[in-house]
């Protein structure tokens, strides 16, 4: 039987060209299993219009279902962005309100012996993100990948009022420094794979009010679906997982996980685009 406890996937590519086929279906299947809400963060410039509408086009035949869009430029994708890629999102925030700015953040991750891809360019464009927030009162959805140092210190910089960090799979003291500054940690896939005992060491030690649940989809999908592309329907397995470590039930981690979410988004008045 499904959950009918609400949950909220505080990360899914919904936009992503995998889901194409079958979007509605992929929608009407995260209402059957619980899932009412779905942040969709943005990736770069030129995806932010795609994003955008497929946010406002959300109607599922249950009628329930609500996208809600945040807008950023991906450290991933830092040879895109441009300069004027900054204004634009300035302009994009004040005339659609998403919910967040996101996804930024910066990315130190080394393939083999390649360097580093420009992290001089992604700290910039981090830096200024997190200022447009701050300027929008917007929170943030942040990626980060080996660089929680300089993630910290830009963050205590701006005084933003807190976000997500998404996938967070760094230390106790790390996580303690985020939530410090008024950061959720977002846990997903990886955690209902077995060998992850960094990481369910992690989830069993952190207070459940500074968890919320993600998926990532399509992207990180979970060890019942192994190989396949992840979908925002399969988020009740992350949760289940969480129960499991943390010794509650199912629906107390949605209950808890989805306020930790209303507490840090407006989910419900900024969404409604003003054009
Ligand atoms: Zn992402």
């Amino acid at each position: 039987m499904p959950n009918t406890e609400q949950m909220i996937d505080t990360h899914c590519h919904l936009d992503f060209p995998d889901f194409d086929p079958d979007r509605g279906a992929v929608l009407e299947s995260c209402c059957q299993h619980g899932v009412f809400d779905i942040i969709v963060p943005a990736v770069s410039a030129d995806t932010w219009r795609r994003t955008r509408e497929i946010c406002q086009d959300r109607h599922t035949s249950l009628g329930q279902l609500r996208l809600h869009l945040a807008l950023g430029l991906h450290p991933l994708f830092i040879d895109q962005h441009q300069p004027q890629h900054l204004s634009e999102l300035d302009h994009l925030i004040a005339q659609h309100r998403p919910v967040a700015i996101g996804e930024i953040g910066l990315d130190f991750h080394r393939i083999g012996k390649r360097a580093v891809n420009d992290p001089d360019k992604q700290l910039a464009f981090f830096d200024k993100q997190l200022m447009i927030a701050k300027q929008h009162a917007l929170p943030v959805i942040i990626h980060n990948r080996k660089a929680h140092d300089p993630c910290l210190s830009l963050l205590a910089q701006t005084g933003l009022s807190g976000g997500i960090i998404h996938a967070f799979n760094g230390s106790i003291q790390q996580a303690q420094r985020y939530i410090d500054l008024g950061f959720l940690l977002g846990f997903g896939g990886m955690l209902t794979f077995t060998r992850s005992r960094k990481l369910r060491e992690l989830a069993r030690q952190l207070p459940l009010d500074t968890i919320v649940l993600e998926t990532d989809a399509p992207d990180m999908t979970v060890s019942a679906h192994h190989g396949e592309r992840n979908s925002p329907a399969y988020l009740h397995f992350v949760r289940d997982t969480l129960a499991e470590i943390k010794q509650v039930s199912p629906a107390e981690v949605a209950r808890v996980t989805t306020n930790n979410v209303r507490r840090v988004f407006a989910l419900h008045t900024t969404d409604t685009p003003t054009d």
